[in-house]
């Protein structure tokens, strides 16, 4: 039996197996798709304190590095739910089944889709969530990003390196981005901004070779040529796994404060899994360090 399971080895879950492990706890790390999480799409990261500028892959194979270096265990299993048995939990998986003396949640957030109709038939055949995974394959064609926050500043900007054009394309008249993002890409005469614009249908057979924007002031439609869309409209959680362990908020997230405690004892929920108002690599490294020491002190 493990003293701690860890549920999703993102910037959270591989930060609180750092500070389990540096406690003396066996731990166990879960993860069902990458090591590293949502910042391995990330091209640049330069907002993570004493890092002047880092690849979120290269970010996440330091963090990795490290706490294999401190024993801990990790396996690629998708974890399907977990038992409450109170001084026991159990951790389901789709492969087995582990057992521990308490739970850390660090699941973080997937991607949002459009809801288009073709959007899940032209994924991988045009539509893309991911700039930086997919971008290369783009090289020399006309794009389209669709969001208004950092990750379509930052994936606008990281395709007009590849793409002879890139149409970014948001709902409102002005980005919320951060103001150096949004003069970054102001700045580059491959993108062509489209404001207060929503994408309305997807053009194509079995790839996608456009997009038809509408204007939202003027109700306007026109199409846009586009070989690649990349969908940067923010994400949802992912917990309904632990639906019935935990109390969720309205949106899926995980009810848990500060301190990272959720409704059930010993369960914990660390980074952009839980409600919370900022959802970065920092406070997901904070939620990380909290959520193991307070289990160490709930196992005793
Ligand atoms: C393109 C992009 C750029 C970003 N740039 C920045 C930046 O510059 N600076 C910054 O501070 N932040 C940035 N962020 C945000 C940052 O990546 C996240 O806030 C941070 O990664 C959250 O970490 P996390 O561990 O909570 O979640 P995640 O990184 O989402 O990790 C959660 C992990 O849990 C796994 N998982 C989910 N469900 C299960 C399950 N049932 N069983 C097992 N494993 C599971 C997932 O596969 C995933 O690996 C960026 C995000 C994106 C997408």
């Amino acid at each position: 039996m493990h003293d701690i399971v860890i549920i999703g080895a993102g910037c959270a879950g591989m930060t609180a197996a750092l500070y389990a492990a540096r406690a003396g706890r066996s731990v166990l790390l879960l993860e069902s798709e990458n090591f590293g999480g949502q910042i391995t799409f990330s091209p640049r990261v330069e907002n993570f304190p004493s890092i002047g500028a880092i690849s979120g892959s290269e970010f996440a194979d330091n963090l990795f590095e490290q706490i294999s270096a401190l024993g801990v265990e990790t396996e690629l299993e998708r974890v399907t739910g977990v038992r409450d048995g109170g001084t026991v939990k159990t951790v389901v998986t789709e492969d087995g089944e582990h057992d521990c003396k308490a739970v850390i949640i660090a699941t973080g957030v997937r991607h949002r889709a459009l809801g288009l109709p073709g959007e899940e038939e032209l994924t991988g055949k045009g539509v893309s969530y991911c700039a930086v995974c997919d971008g290369a394959f783009y090289k020399g064609g006309t794009v389209a990003v669709v969001g208004g926050g950092n990750t379509a500043l930052q994936d606008a900007l990281f395709l007009s390196q590849y793409c002879k054009k890139v149409y970014l394309i948001h709902r409102r008249g002005s980005f919320r981005g951060e103001e150096q993002l949004v003069s970054a890409v102001k700045g580059k005469d491959t993108i062509e901004l489209v404001l207060d614009s929503v994408v309305e249908s997807l053009e194509g057979g079995g790839m996608l070779t456009g997009i038809t924007v509408r204007n939202t002031v003027s109700s306007e439609t026109k199409e846009l040529p586009a070989d690649g869309l990349f969908v940067a409209i923010g994400q949802k959680p992912d917990n309904d796994a632990f639906s019935e362990l935990v109390s969720l908020d309205a949106d899926g997230f995980i009810i848990a404060s500060e301190d990272c405690k959720t409704s059930a004892e010993g369960i914990f929920a660390a980074g952009d899994c839980r409600t919370k108002e900022v959802r970065q690599l920092t406070t997901a490294a904070a939620d990380g360090a909290v959520a193991a020491l307070a289990a160490c002190r709930y196992i005793g």
